[in-house]
This record gives C-alpha cells, sequence and structure tokens, in this order.
C-alpha cells in the first residue's frame, strides 16, 4: 500500500477524536537557523477548524488504525470491516516533515489503536517524537495519546518530546464504559491521569531548572464522546469537573459522538445535534473562568440538559431575572462576569474604564464590549432596561435565533 493510501485511511480514522487544539506550550523557534518548526504564535501554531469544529491545524494521524480492542463507539474497533493500514516510525516522521516543509501543518497530533500490547504502541508512538525532535530537530508541537496501560518509563520518554499528552476518558460514567468498551478500565486510566499530573507538578517545581527532565509543557487534556450514551449534561460537567480538580488537565474535549457503520444496538442511531458539543463548551468554560457551579448552569426542569437555542449564561440570566439589572458602574468583578455577553476581556476592560469615567453605552461600544445581549440587563449612565422589559416573557424571543421554513428540493 502506497503512502498517500496509507494517509487517507489513517487521518479519516483519527478525525474523530477532538482533542486537538494547540495552544498553551512553551515558545520555541527556529531562527537560529538550527531545527525546524516553530511553535510561536506568528508562524508556528495556528487554530483552525473545519467547518463541523474539529481543529485541522495539525497533521493528525494514527500510527495504525488495526486495534486489539473492540470499543463499540469507535470505527477502528477489533470488529470494524473497515480497511487497515499501519505507518512505519519512519513513514509517519517523513509525512510529518513533509507537510511542515509544505506549510500545510504546524505540528503532529499522532493517535495510536493499540496492536500487540499496550507498552509496544507506546513505544512506537514515542518513536517518532524522538526521531522528530532528536533525529530532525523538528520544533513544531507535538501531541501524542497516551496509552493508560504503558509503563511509566515510555510515559516519561512521551513527555519529554510532546508538548501535550492526553489519554481520553471516552464517556462520563464508568458503567458507560463497561457497557461500550469492556476492554477499558476507568481505573487504569484515571491511575494514568494521576501518574501525568505527578510529572507535571514536578516538571513545574523544577521549571527554573535547565536541567530537570523536560515534561509535556502544554500540560494534559481528555476527550469525552457526547451522545454515545444516556448521560446529561449535567453528569458530563459534573465528570469535568471531577477531571480537572483531580488531574489539573488543561481541556475536557466533547466530541459528538458519530454514528459508524455496522454500529451495536447499544448505540443510539442517531448523531447528537453539534449544537450540543459547542454547549457543553460553552458551560465547561463558565465553571472554570466565570465562578458559576454546575447546578447553576443545567435545569433541572430540563432534566439536567443544557438549551439548545440559547447559550448557557443567557439561560442562567433569564431563569435569575431578579438579579438584573446590574449597575455596570458600581457591579463587583463577579457580578459582571454573569452578564449575557460579557466575557473575561470585556469585564476587565470595563473594570480598569470605569476608574476615570462613568461607563455610557456609547463607551462599551469604543471598549469593544458586545452590547447587544447585555443591553437588557445592564444600567449605565445613561441607559436603564424597563422593568416590564426585563420581566418580559417575550426577552427570550429576541435571542432564540429566527426559526428558518425547510426548503424544498426543488
Ligand atoms: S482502543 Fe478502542 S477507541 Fe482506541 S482505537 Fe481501539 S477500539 Fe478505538
Amino acid at each position: 500500500m502506497d503512502l498517500r493510501h496509507k494517509l487517507e485511511i489513517l487521518a479519516d480514522a483519527a478525525k474523530y477524536d477532538a482533542s486537538c487544539a494547540s495552544s498553551g506550550t512553551e515558545t520555541r523557534d527556529s531562527r537560529d537557523k538550527k531545527g525546524m518548526g516553530s511553535t510561536d504564535a506568528g508562524m508556528g501554531i495556528c487554530h483552525s477548524y473545519a467547518p463541523d469544529g474539529r481543529c485541522i491545524s495539525l497533521l493528525k494521524i494514527l500510527l495504525t488504525n488495526a486495534c486489539n480492542y473492540d470499543c463499540l463507539y469507535c470505527v477502528n474497533r477489533a470488529s470494524s470491516n473497515v480497511q487497515r493500514a499501519r505507518f512505519t516510525v519512519e513513514e509517519a516522521v517523513k509525512l510529518t516533515l513533509d507537510f511542515y516543509r509544505r506549510n500545510y501543518i504546524e505540528g503532529l497530533f499522532l493517535s495510536s489503536g493499540i496492536i500487540k500490547s499496550p507498552n509496544y504502541t507506546m513505544e512506537q508512538v514515542v518513536r517518532v517524537a524522538k526521531s522528530l525532535r532528536e533525529d530532525h530537530h523538528f520544533r513544531g508541537y507535538i501531541h501524542l495519546k497516551t496509552i493508560p496501560e504503558a509503563d511509566d518509563e515510555l510515559i516519561a520518554e512521551a513527555g519529554k518530546y510532546a508538548d501535550r499528552l492526553s489519554i481520553n476518558i471516552e464517556v462520563p460514567t464508568e458503567p458507560s464504559l463497561a457497557k461500550l468498551a469492556p476492554e477499558k478500565d476507568v481505573r487504569a486510566i484515571r491511575r494514568t491521569m494521576a501518574r501525568l499530573r505527578f510529572r507535571l507538578d514536578k516538571a513545574k517545581d523544577n521549571k527554573n531548572n535547565k536541567r530537570a527532565p523536560r515534561f509535556a509543557p502544554a500540560g494534559q487534556s481528555t476527550q469525552m464522546i457526547v451522545g454515545a450514551d444516556t448521560s446529561n449534561d449535567q453528569t458530563i460537567l459534573e465528570t469535568s469537573a471531577n477531571l480537572y480538580g483531580s488531574y489539573n488537565l488543561r481541556r475536557v474535549y466533547y466530541s459528538a459522538f458519530s454514528p459508524i457503520p455496522d454500529a451495536s444496538r447499544a448505540l443510539p442511531l442517531q448523531a447528537p445535534p453539534l449544537v450540543r458539543e459547542h454547549r457543553l463548551y460553552q458551560a465547561d468554560w463558565l465553571l472554570r473562568f466565570y465562578g458559576f457551579n454546575i447546578d447553576e448552569i443545567t435545569d433541572p426542569l430540563e432534566n439536567g440538559m443544557l438549551p439548545l437555542d440559547i447559550d448557557p449564561k443567557l439561560a442562567w440570566a433569564l431563569r435569575h431575572r431578579d438579579r438584573f439589572p446590574l449597575d455596570v458602574n458600581s457591579a463587583s468583578r463577579e457580578d459582571l462576569l454573569r452578564v449575557p455577553g460579557f466575557g473575561v476581556k470585556a469585564v476587565n476592560r470595563i473594570l480598569s474604564a470605569r476608574r476615570v469615567t462613568s461607563i455610557r453605552a456609547a463607551d462599551l461600544a469604543r471598549l469593544h464590549v458586545p452590547r447587544a445581549k447585555a443591553l437588557p440587563f445592564i444600567v449605565l449612565a445613561d441607559h436603564r432596561p424597563s422593568a416590564s422589559q426585563i420581566d418580559s416573557k417575550r426577552l427570550i424571543q429576541m435571542f432564540r435565533p429566527p426559526v428558518q421554513q425547510l426548503g424544498f428540493a426543488f
């Protein structure tokens, strides 16, 4: 099988993994004419996303789509009737370098089906990264998938060459994992996340010691498949909060389940709406950076699901209208962060500006603070929404996307 054909198979097989954003690593470049590649924002990693929302800035491949395991939701599972392929280590290295030279990519995202044994697979994955770094002085971004049962030495080596390591938690609950991926062990997954955290914390403590071993400066992340089981958004967010807290993850990626050919009856026939994935990302952000807790974001009246038609912060504000309107010129930072449409940067700009002036509606535009969503919820020096507006049942209609009439195919 020629390399191009392998690439078609192994890039396609990797597309279901959403955890490939490339932020937060150390700065490296090759302006000293040594090495190749860069993680510098100017010419290095760019964040581009396919129309379905997945990151495409990295060469994203599997080393092989053959796998001993039979995870029901996975197109590469042992019982799947798909064509198999495998890159040699040298082929994966060559492809990465060729793509980089042509300016197609800024880095590599490498995962693999599990062949022979977890250690053998992890060793192959590490060899690609090692060759890129040591033989070719590649300075671009490398994200490696970690095989949970692999030995500690291999994990340490992976962290030496990779910017980011990730282990997929796969599904939100232990019973779902037992049902959908019986060969996987949630305890092994969590144990390895803990091992990574230990090494990451150690590397952080030693960051000023140039002789200390390097370990994955962009940290660890995970991916959770959404909609392959019946877990509601509240359960998904609880699992995420637990993972962030326990293992100091940089990101939890949410990947909407994609129906696969010849799927098991244990799986749903339809993919969840892609917007569910988007709402989970918004909720995840609210939990980490906006001071919300899970019970505030999900609505028990909606069976613990996030609304799909409006964002979770707006939905919270509409359920808590008694807390508005909020005076932008005197409210606390915590309260301002709860105003629909106000992001962290916007709030910081407001706090700086109001030290020297009383903020008016036109000032928000000058500060690049989005106003449309916020105005019904805030008081400014020259703006106060009427009590009837904030209490109006029609307020939500202002924010709902317009209903689109279905077209006919003629
Ligand atoms: S371990 Fe499971 S999820 Fe990973 S490639 Fe194999 S079958 Fe797919």
